[in-house]
């Protein structure tokens, strides 16, 4: 037997390590099994090389704990080690690696991102046992099995013992603070969370089956009742884990009905069923696979549920992937798994990162193909799933140049009447009916059907296209759009009154002469709260409304981008709910408010008339709209 000290430079590593990461202790589970799954693989490579001879048969990993003797033990049938292996790669390697670790982390705060998932190794072990022991043999030929123990002190021991299997076995001796990790639910939920898909199967106990070669048999009694026996149980081991999941394969390999189960097995809780997915798998410049699902949103969805999952070689690292997938798409699911995304740095460095951010920008460019080609290939079932994926769309559209770009052959502009187009199209139908004097292209939207009816039925009957935009961001969207696409401009249907929105030709003229139409002005003003209505006299068709109240587009809009976070908006207070009153000159009833003698009757009709304009939208409430009401039985009475 051998003792010996690890390293005397590193008297305190141990304390700092056992208080390292607090909220983190749980990751010691993760570490010692990605350690048992790499001596395992490697294992395997041999056996392939022929450098490990013999029959390996179907390596495992095993979970064993035992609460009464406070151990748990991680038990692999690996390459193990030797003496002087586990003086080399547990005394020197892993040691100063840890060390490292710790030097690096020690002062900092950890956050709750991705530092601290990645580098302790074995020594994080020490977290949550007070003495450690390594029992294992390596498969070389011949070769003894050693122990090895630590209790935390610089000191180990190492000498022969009468193991006879390959491999290592980890003996966790747990300490007092630490006996929540005894805990079988508590360990098959960190199975769960970090080894769900590990490449080697992770034995954690038994579990009893019905035994699938044994169907009972129904046999008749004295009484000719059936009686069935019961069914033969079996005890098998239990697997936690799937050691092959769908985004390990090919695409090639995969049914659609594959990713359904994939997406499944990965959110178990969640009973919706994905809309499409797009199979990630580059290996340059950098190494990554995955699977992206977009969701059906709703309104109700919880953005901290059901994440992305972040693997490095199928070991869970993190569902928080902030900085690496881009924020438009942060509301898909699905894993991605990449060895070339450096884990034990800060978020600000991983943003920074010029391997990240190809990852990034591959990705967009994935989902922005697999959009195109969706598209193309059914435009039905597209347009039938714009109304689910169209605010990751136009999020994308506004925060990612590159998708903006793209999106032009698949973000669909639906219409009022469920017409879908695409830019081009949409711009080719409207460009010769709806363009103006000045040769601009006016884009007509409506964002609610029911609340802007008789807007949307006045420019219909125009010929004019009416888009449905109802999105929270559209705003900012048209914004974009306008400023990227030449002699385009948006305006939403209520905004004035359809010959204004797109004025054709300068003027009608007006059946009032100049001076009528100052009184009447005069009139209106002395009638109408002029802080909330800005009069504007206007010559219209002598059967469009008389009043008509509208609310321009640009102070609507400053206002929607204000809602949702405009830049640059902040600190301009809020804006004031604006209206025009516009006043058809040439609507008989308008000519018959200035016509009439007593000033009584006048003030009524003027009255009757606002109320009716604001009751069509829907600004009419309380005390006002009970006395139209009384008003207006009076009046037929
Ligand atoms: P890392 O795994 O990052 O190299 P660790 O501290 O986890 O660092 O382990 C250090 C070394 O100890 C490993 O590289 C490996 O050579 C050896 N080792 C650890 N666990 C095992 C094991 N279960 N079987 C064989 N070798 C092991």
């Amino acid at each position: 037997m051998a003792t010996g000290n690890i390293n005397v430079t590193a008297e305190n590593i141990f304390p700092i390590i056992k208080k390292f990461l607090y909220s983190d202790h749980e990751i010691f589970l993760r570490e010692l099994i990605s350690n048992a799954t790499d001596a395992t693989l490697k294992l395997k490579h041999l056996s392939t090389l022929g450098e490990a001879k013999g029959d390996i048969g179907e390596p495992i990993i095993e979970i064993k704990l035992d609460k009464e003797a406070k151990e748990i033990r991680i038990i692999d049938q690996g390459i193990g080690m030797d003496a002087e292996e586990v003086e080399k790669y547990i005394n020197q390697v892993a040691f100063s690696g840890a060390e490292e670790f710790v030097e690096k982390y020690k002062d900092k705060v950890p956050d709750s991102g991705i530092i601290g998932h990645f580098g302790l190794g074995f020594y994080s072990a020490f977290m949550v046992a007070e003495r450690v022991e390594i029992f294992t043999k390596s498969f070389k030929e011949d070769s003894k099995a050693v122990r090895w123990e630590c209790d935390g002190s610089p000191q180990y021991t190492l000498e022969e013992t009468d193991r006879t299997e390959r491999g290592t076995e980890i003996v966790l001796h747990i300490a007092e603070d630490s006996e929540e990790f005894l805990d079988e639910g508590k360990i098959r939920g960190l199975l769960t969370k970090y080894n769900k898909f590990m490449p080697i199967p992770i034995k954690f106990g038994t579990k009893e089956i019905n035994d699938p070669n044994h169907t009972p048999k129904t046999t008749k009694d004295k009484d000719g009742k059936d009686t069935t026996e019961p069914q033969k149980k079996i005890t098998i081991d239990d697997i936690i884990n799937n050691p092959n999941p769908a985004w390990t394969k090919q695409p090639s390999e995969l049914e659609d009905e594959d990713y359904k189960n994939f997406y499944r097995e990965l959110y178990p809780m969640q009973f919706e069923e994905p809309l499409f997915n797009i199979h990630l798998n580059v290996d340059y410049p950098f190494n990554l696979t995955g699977i992206l699902y977009f969701p059906k949103i709703s309104k109700n969805i919880d953005p901290q549920k059901d994440r992305i999952q972040l693997y490095q070689n199928q070991v869970f690292v993190t569902d928080n992937v902030e900085g690496i997938v881009p924020d438009f798409l942060q509301m898909l699911r699905g894993v991605i798994d990449s060895p070339d995304i450096p884990l034990n740095v800060s978020r600000s460095y991983l943003q920074a990162d010029g391997a990240v951010k190809k990852i990034s920008s591959y990705i967009t460019r994935k989902v922005a193909d697999k959009l195109n080609s969706l598209f193309k290939n059914d435009r039905k079932a597209f347009e039938e799933k714009w109304e689910d994926i169209k605010i990751i769309i136009e999020y994308g559209m506004l925060s990612e140049e590159k998708f903006f770009e793209k999106a032009d052959k698949f973000a669909l502009y639906p219409t009022v009447d469920n017409e879908y187009f695409i830019w081009d199209e949409l711009i080719e139908k409207i460009k010769e009916n709806q363009t103006d004097k000045d040769d601009k292209t006016v884009v007509l939207y409506a964002s609610d059907v029911k609340a802007q009816h008789s807007y949307i039925q006045d420019a219909k009957d125009k010929g004019y296209k009416v888009l449905l935009l109802d999105s929270p961001i559209v705003s900012h969207l048209i914004q974009k759009l306008e400023t990227s696409k030449e002699n385009i401009s948006f305006v939403r249907v209520d905004g004035d009154h359809i010959d204004n929105l797109i004025k054709k030709e300068d003027t009608k003229i007006s059946k009032l002469s100049e001076e009528e139409q100052a009184s009447l002005k005069t009139l209106l003003e002395t009638n109408i709260p002029k802080e909330t209505y800005t009069i504007q006299l206007e010559a219209m068709d002598s059967n469009a409304n008389p009043f008509i109240i509208t609310q321009p587009e640009f102070m609507r809009r400053m206002k929607e981008m204000q809602a949702t976070g405009g830049g640059g908006m902040m600190g301009m207070g809020n804006f004031p709910d604006m209206y025009n009153l516009v006043v058809n000159t040439n609507s008989e009833l308008v000519g018959e408010i200035l016509n009439t003698k007593t000033s009584k009757k006048q003030e009524r009709l003027i009255k009757q008339t606002f109320d009716l304009a604001k009751l069509s939208q829907n600004l009419l409430h309380g005390e006002e709209l009970t006395s139209f009401i009384k008003r207006s039985f009076d009046m037929i009475k």
